[in-house]
């Protein structure tokens, strides 16, 4: 099996309806890109730079030092595109394991883009990073848990600022695709706002379907009951999906749906192009997308997100 996935590696990833489909990897090191393109990545959808970040008993990496790590990252993307997301520390990923959050509700508190606007001279140390290194290839700015027009303002004069300071020093930069996560029902409800600031989103649905259904994305005893499949959560990504496509901008699925093989014909039929996953399963999602019919997809997804069909349809 493995061989036969490893002849897939340059096969173009099209429907049999003729749809090109994105597959794009995620990251947590600059090392990972290198692998990433080798697994078959047309890019990388999500570098989750919380990772540059993490366990280093809360020293956190400087401009200089972040804009080694994502030059370094460029450098084996090999002119494909690269997408950083700017921190997501906090709930399930402490900054360190050392340090306990006795927070009550950590999922709800200050994490992702709220850790990182409490605190905007650290925030601006990394647009920095980021805005020096797209001088060296294709860059994409993430944002990470955004739900508040507020917020959005606030991140983008952010960004206006750190370009500002670059200029100030002379340090050169380059220009960045700029794109918020949608993984917050507020964004997925509200997503007509975020493309008016956006050039592009991404879904994430581990948080989506955590905050959507109430359910712990770590809390073991309510596993049972973390269901991307929920009409719910289905509504709110084929919303998010139909709102983009009809402002022209592309839309993405970063959560771990879009590397689940059993998901990979439903996401199609809700319109979704653009997948990012674990480079391990790249190959494997590339052969649904090679079986795939969308105009034989879309009817079937809709009754799925109705509930007038089950999920599970083996033949296309
Ligand atoms: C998500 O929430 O779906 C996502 C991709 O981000 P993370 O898993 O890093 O929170
Ligand atoms: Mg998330």
């Amino acid at each position: 099996e493995r061989e036969r996935l490893a002849r897939l590696r340059h096969t173009p990833a099209v429907t049999l309806d003729g749809e090109a489909i994105e597959l794009l990897a995620n990251i947590e090191q600059p090392a990972d890109a290198a692998a990433a393109v080798q697994a078959g990545a047309m890019g990388v959808g999500l570098f989750r730079s919380e990772f540059l970040f993490m366990g280093r008993g809360g020293k956190l990496p400087g401009e200089d030092e972040q804009y080694r790590a994502y030059c370094a990252a460029l450098e084996g993307m090999q002119g494909l595109p690269l997408t950083i997301r700017t921190v997501d520390v906090g709930a399930d990923k402490p900054l360190d394991k050392a340090f306990k959050d006795d927070h009550l509700n950590p999922a709800l508190g200050l994490r992702a883009i709220r850790w990182s606007l409490a605190d905007p001279a650290m925030f601006r140390t990394q647009l920095r990073a980021v805005l020096r290194a797209a001088r060296h290839g294709p860059v994409k700015l993430l944002f990470p848990m955004l739900a508040h027009v507020h917020e959005i303002e606030q991140t983008l004069a952010q960004v206006d600022l750190a370009r500002a300071e670059l200029d100030a020093r002379g340090v050169p930069y380059g220009a960045v695709q700029l794109g918020a996560m949608i993984e917050v029902p507020a964004a997925a409800l509200t997503v007509d706002t975020f493309l008016r600031y956006f050039d592009f989103l991404s879904i994430g649905t581990n948080d989506l379907i955590q905050y959507t259904l109430a359910i712990d994305r770590a809390d073991e005893t309510v596993a049972h009951l973390y269901d991307p499949l929920h009409p719910a959560v289905l509504r709110l990504v084929a919303d998010v999906i139909a709102a983009g496509h009809a402002h022209g901008k592309s839309v993405s699925l970063c959560g771990e749906t879009a590397g689940d093989v059993a998901m990979t014909r439903l996401l199609l039929g809700l319109g979704l192009r653009s997948f990012s996953m674990h480079p391990a399963q790249i190959l494997a999602v590339k052969q649904e997308v090679l079986r795939a019919d969308t105009r034989r997809l879309a009817p079937w997804a809709q009754q799925v997100l109705t509930g007038e069909a089950v999920a599970t349809l083996p033949a296309t």
